[in-house]
C-alpha cells in the first residue's frame, strides 16, 4: 500500500484493501521501495498534492482515490468490508473511521462531493460495518444532516456512547431545533459547523441554537468558512469564533 497524501489521518481505502486483501491469504504492508510485490495500490486523496517520485516494483500498480480521479470507486465487496485498522494502529487507537452517508445537495462550487457522491446525502453503511466498540468514531461524511435517515442515525451515534467526531462539519443550515435536541445528546467533543457560503447570512442560525443554550453545557461550537483559502483569508475578519464561538452567544 502508498499512502501518497493522507499523512495526517488513516486512508480508509487502504485500510478496507488491506482487510480484503488479508481475508484472502495476502501479506500486506505499506510499501517500501526497495522491495518488489504481486500488487501495489497507490492511494491519493487530493488532486493539489506532489505524487510520488518514484515507481513502485510491481507486477500490477493500481492508482486509486479522488486524486487520480472521481471514477475511482472500490467494489462493492470492498466498500463494505470492515477497515484493517491495524494498518494505522497508531492513528486508529481506539478509533473507528468510515462514511454513513454519501452524497450532498449543494453542489458548492469549490467541492467535489455531489459530483463525484451525487446530489442526494444517502445513507450507504450502518455504523457495525466500521464501528466494533471503540470509544471513538470518526464520520467521515459530508452532509450527514441532508440525509433522509438522519434522525435513525443520530440516535444510533446517540446509542453507541462513543465520542464522535463529524470530521467534515455539519450543516447548520439542516439543523432546527429537534435535530439540535439530538445532536446534544451525542457524545463529542466539539460540533464544527461548515459556513461554506460567507455571503449568505446565517448569524440568525448559529446565533438561535447558541442562544436558546440547545447545546449541552461544556460542549463548544464553531462554524467556520469552508469555501477556499482567498475567500478565508478575505471573510476571516467576519469574527465568527468571537459572536457564537462557545454557544452562549456571546
Ligand atoms: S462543501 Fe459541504 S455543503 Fe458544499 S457541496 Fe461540499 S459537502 Fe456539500
Amino acid at each position: 500500500m502508498i499512502d501518497v497524501d493522507s499523512h495526517n489521518f488513516a486512508n480508509l481505502p487502504l485500510m478496507k484493501l488491506s482487510s480484503y486483501h488479508k481475508s484472502i491469504g495476502d501479506i500486506v504492508e505499506m510499501v517500501m521501495p526497495i522491495c518488489k510485490y504481486d500488487k501495489v495500490y497507490v492511494s491519493k486523496v487530493f488532486t493539489f498534492t506532489l505524487d510520488i517520485d518514484y515507481e513502485p516494483q510491481a507486477d500490477e500498480i493500481v492508482y486509486g482515490g479522488t486524486g487520480y480521479g472521481l471514477e475511482n470507486k472500490l467494489p462493492d465487496e470492498i466498500e463494505h468490508i470492515y477497515p484493517d485498522y491495524s494498518l494505522y494502529s497508531e492513528m486508529t487507537k481506539e478509533t473507528a473511521y468510515g462514511f454513513l452517508t454519501r452524497g450532498c445537495p449543494r453542489n458548492c462550487k469549490f467541492c467535489i462531493v455531489t459530483q463525484k457522491e451525487g446530489c442526494q446525502s444517502i445513507q450507504v453503511a450502518e455504523l457495525g460495518e466500521f464501528w466494533r466498540g471503540q470509544k471513538f468514531i470518526t464520520l467521515l461524511d459530508p452532509n450527514l444532516l441532508a440525509c433522509i435517515n438522519r434522525e435513525k442515525i443520530l440516535q444510533e451515534l446517540i446509542d453507541s456512547k462513543a465520542y464522535i467526531n463529524f470530521s467534515q462539519g455539519l450543516d447548520i443550515r439542516l439543523t432546527d431545533k429537534y435535530i439540535a435536541e439530538m445532536l446534544k445528546n451525542i457524545k463529542t467533543k466539539i460540533f464544527h459547523f461548515a459556513w461554506d457560503n460567507p455571503n449568505e447570512n446565517l448569524y440568525g442560525q448559529f446565533g438561535d441554537y447558541g442562544k436558546r443554550g440547545c447545546w449541552a453545557t461544556g460542549t463548544s461550537w464553531q462554524g467556520s468558512i469552508s469555501t477556499n483559502l482567498t475567500v478565508r483569508y478575505i471573510q476571516s475578519s467576519h469574527l465568527i469564533f468571537r459572536r457564537i464561538g462557545n454557544g452562549t452567544g456571546q
